[in-house]
């Protein structure tokens, strides 16, 4: 398919370009350092993460698989500045997380659309609550459904695509601000299987062509090894498995699971 992504020299100005800049290597993006979670409740203390270490490079599509209620997205949310780790360090980019923060795009299990706003609106709700300049934007986000298929549907309120077209809006929302990683939470589990299939593929192509750094998390192995460049397996909210070398192996994660 000839996507909407052209040459860096076709390309309006950098801050609309929809391939990074940035090439794939060995950079750290995220980096963990002893990075714990206990939740504080009335019953008492839940430890959720016991300490990780780790560190995700630039351009890596790496999953995270693991059973329910391992901390699977206590682990995002904690890269995203949305919940304080209990011990430890997230740096993204070298910088200390701190709080919630741009360099990130999150995708969740279900859209969350808007109702009221059009397709191309709900895209643009980052920059609106960003108070960013609309007419800035709005080519990349018209690019960004024109490069996952959605070109046409601008003007559709959320009801009238299905869900997997929906979830694709969604990511189209996660990078319409230009975040160097995305974050993405078990975003096809809703979906039925044939769908949640085609939307793996569409992923990776989308990945690839913009070059984003990409955390996944998912339960599902041939998910993970269909799309992962590297596997992290946590159980108990402990890493049980990490180590690219060995590559991406079905029988081999399996080992780890009893999912
Ligand atoms: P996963 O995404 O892998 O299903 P979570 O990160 O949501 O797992 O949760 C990990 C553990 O932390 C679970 O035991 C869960 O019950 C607990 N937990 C998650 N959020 C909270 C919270 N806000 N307060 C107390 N415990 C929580
Ligand atoms: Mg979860």
């Amino acid at each position: 398919m000839k996507s909407a992504i052209k040459s860096a020299a076709e390309q309006p100005a950098a801050h609309l370009r929809l391939v990074s800049d940035r090439a794939p290597g060995a950079a750290p993006g995220i980096k963990l350092s002893g990075v714990s979670k206990t939740y504080r409740s009335r019953d008492g203390d839940v430890p959720s993460l016991r300490p990780l270490d780790f560190t995700i490079n630039d351009g890596e599509f790496f999953v995270v698989v693991g059973p329910s209620g391992c901390g699977k997205s206590t682990l995002l949310k904690m890269i995203s500045g949305l919940l304080p780790p209990t011990t430890g360090q997230v740096l993204v980019d070298g910088e200390p997380v701190t709080k919630p923060h741009g360099n990130v795009g999150i995708v969740f299990q279900n859209a969350l659309l808007l109702p009221w706003r059009n397709i191309l609106s709900n895209v643009m709700l980052p920059i609106d609550m960003k108070r960013l300049a609309r007419d800035k934007y709005l080519d990349r986000a018209k690019g960004l459904l024109k490069l996952v298929g959605l070109e046409g549907f601008e003007k559709k309120l959320p009801w009238q695509l299905s869900g997997g077209m929906q979830q694709r809006a969604s990511i189209c929302r996660a990078l319409v601000h230009d975040p160097k990683i995305m974050l993405m939470d078990e975003p096809f589990g809703a979906l039925d299987a044939m769908t949640r299939e085609r939307m793996n593929v569409e992923l990776m192509r989308i990945q690839r062509e913009t070059g984003k750094t990409v955390l996944l998390i998912t339960h599902s192995i041939p998910e993970a090894v269909f799309l992962a460049d590297r596997v992290l397996v946590i159980e108990n909210g402990e890493i049980v498995r990490d180590d690219p070398r060995a590559g991406v192996d079905a029988a081999q994660i399996s080992k780890y699971l009893s999912v």
